[in-house]
């Protein structure tokens, strides 16, 4: 059967990348629209070469998406002309509607793959989930995307494909719910929905019991966020090597995406404060509302952290426009106002590099709204290769954990004047007054201290 050929195990599937580059912006703007087609479309190649897929060729065209096709009619033909006999996968720089992967899919016949970018990141995703909660949430989200895109073609090479998820064979796209699933109808399949979205709140449930415990000890939680490949589980890595309390490294590759499940360590100051650190998912361009929807529960380490360290690379010339999407997602999890670091990482691919200055400047612009306390500068250069920096970024965390500062009413006993002291020495009193009890105190003072008052807090 011909497609034996695109599902070799010697041979990588071969694609092609199929963009748009979109018109409609007032010609001022025209090179920063042709810098982010080619971009979005330099990112497409890079997620296919992640899916172990060999890019044989790229075709765009300057139009907006046709509705239909996606491209415009005229190209669909010219493309099925250049396109040679043998199977090929086309991979589409956009989500596809269920409608446009429809008509491709009949036009180009059984020997072409249609792939969007949103099923290639999916895809990425189910390669590289390894806890539960990670597979659970990928599969649902492949469910989910897959459920009204079904076709008889899909059935058709899942048939032969045959994978689970997480395993490699069938060729993107196909990885992930295996055959058993797709070859059944849509009914079934929505059960499997409801299944899995059972078993998920399970997984949460405990996860979310965790959390609790953790915050119940008063540890803080620092969470790393930034464009995927920026060096984040370098950083974990980097930390935990000087600081970290627990030994073992966490995976670092040249990759998008190589890690998906949150992983943490556990951090000590130089100090003493404990902290535990977790990685998270890297963000992207173009990023599939899915898959954020899907990783609602995994980012929920966003919205409960103390304390954000945002991770860029500077060495990228993408650098502004990974800040901003990064910062995009961010707002959209509902989390932009969070105290958050700016680190800029891979220092040292800088050294005599004398665009440096002038790219760091802009940094620190593009950085000036995530600023959150005024007058102070947040931003930090770092390599988490050779760890220089690493000690300034670690003392830098601990004096912004330290200033966060929680609003008590006390009552203290004149027996216990070290402690009404330290409110006043290391707090920021608003009010108080001397009754017959003692002093009465209302302030807000640094979480370290709120245990030690405890005793003595009026609720
Ligand atoms: P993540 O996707 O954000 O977790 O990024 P990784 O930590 O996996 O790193 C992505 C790539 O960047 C790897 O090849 C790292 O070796 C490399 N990298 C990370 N930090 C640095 C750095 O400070 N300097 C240099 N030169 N490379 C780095
Ligand atoms: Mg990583």
């Amino acid at each position: 059967m011909a497609d034996a050929s695109v599902h070799s195990h010697h041979d990588l599937e071969q694609a092609y990348l199929i963009g748009l580059d979109r018109p409609g912006r007032e010609s001022g703007q025209k090179k920063s629209r042709e810098d982010s087609f080619q971009d979005s479309l330099e990112e497409l190649a890079a997620l296919a070469r992640t899916a172990g897929i060999r890019v044989v060729g790229r075709l765009c065209q300057r139009r907006n998406p046709h509705p239909q096709t996606y491209l415009g009619p005229g190209k669909v033909k010219e493309l099925a002309q250049i396109l040679a006999p043998d199977p090929i996968t086309l991979i589409f720089d956009d989500e596809l509607t269920p409608g446009q992967q429809r008509n491709l899919e009949q036009f180009f016949g059984e020997q072409v793959k249609i792939v969007d970018r949103t099923t290639l990141i999916l895809d990425i995703f189910a390669q590289h989930a390894h806890s539960k909660e990670g597979q659970l949430q990928v599969e649902l989200a492949q469910y989910r995307y897959r459920l009204p895109r079904l076709t008889r073609m899909w059935t058709h090479l899942v048939r032969q494909a045959g994978s689970r998820a997480g395993g490699s064979s069938g060729g993107v796209g196909l990885r992930g719910p295996g055959e058993t699933q797709l070859e059944t109808d849509r009914r079934q399949i929505r059960r499997r929905l409801a299944g899995l979205k059972q078993e998920l709140e399970q997984v949460r449930r405990t996860r979310r019991l965790h959390l609790e415990r953790r915050n119940r000890q008063g540890i803080k939680t620092v969470t790393l966020v930034g464009y995927t490949n920026s060096g984040k589980s370098s950083l974990l890595n980097a930390l935990n090597k000087r600081y970290g309390t627990q030994k073992g490294n966490v995976k670092v590759a040249d990759q998008l995406f190589s890690t998906l499940d949150p992983v943490s360590r556990r951090i000590r100051l130089p100090s003493g404060t404990r902290i535990i650190v977790t990685d998270t998912v890297g963000f992207i361009n173009k990023l599939p509302h899915a898959l954020i929807a899907a990783f609602r529960a995994t980012l929920e380490g966003i919205e409960k952290a103390d304390l954000l360290l945002h991770i860029c690379d500077i060495s990228d010339g993408r650098m502004e426009k990974q800040i901003q999407a990064v910062n995009t997602v961010l707002a959209t999890l509902g989390v932009a106002g969070k105290p958050t670091l700016l680190v800029q990482n891979k220092l040292d691919l800088m050294d005599g590099d004398t665009t440096f200055q002038a790219r760091r400047d802009m940094t620190f612009q593009a950085g000036r709204d995530i600023d959150f306390q005024a007058g102070r500068d947040h931003r930090l250069a770092i390599s988490a290769l050779n760890g220089s920096g690493i000690k300034a970024l670690a003392e830098r965390i601990e004096q912004v954990l330290k200033m966060d500062l929680i609003q008590v009413k006390l009552s203290i006993p004149y027996s216990a004047e070290g402690l009404k002291n330290r409110v006043f020495e290391e707090g920021s009193v608003e009010w108080y007054r001397h009754d017959e009890k003692g002093t009465r105190i209302h302030a807000f003072v640094p979480s370290r201290l709120v245990e030690a008052l405890k005793a003595y807090t009026l609720s």
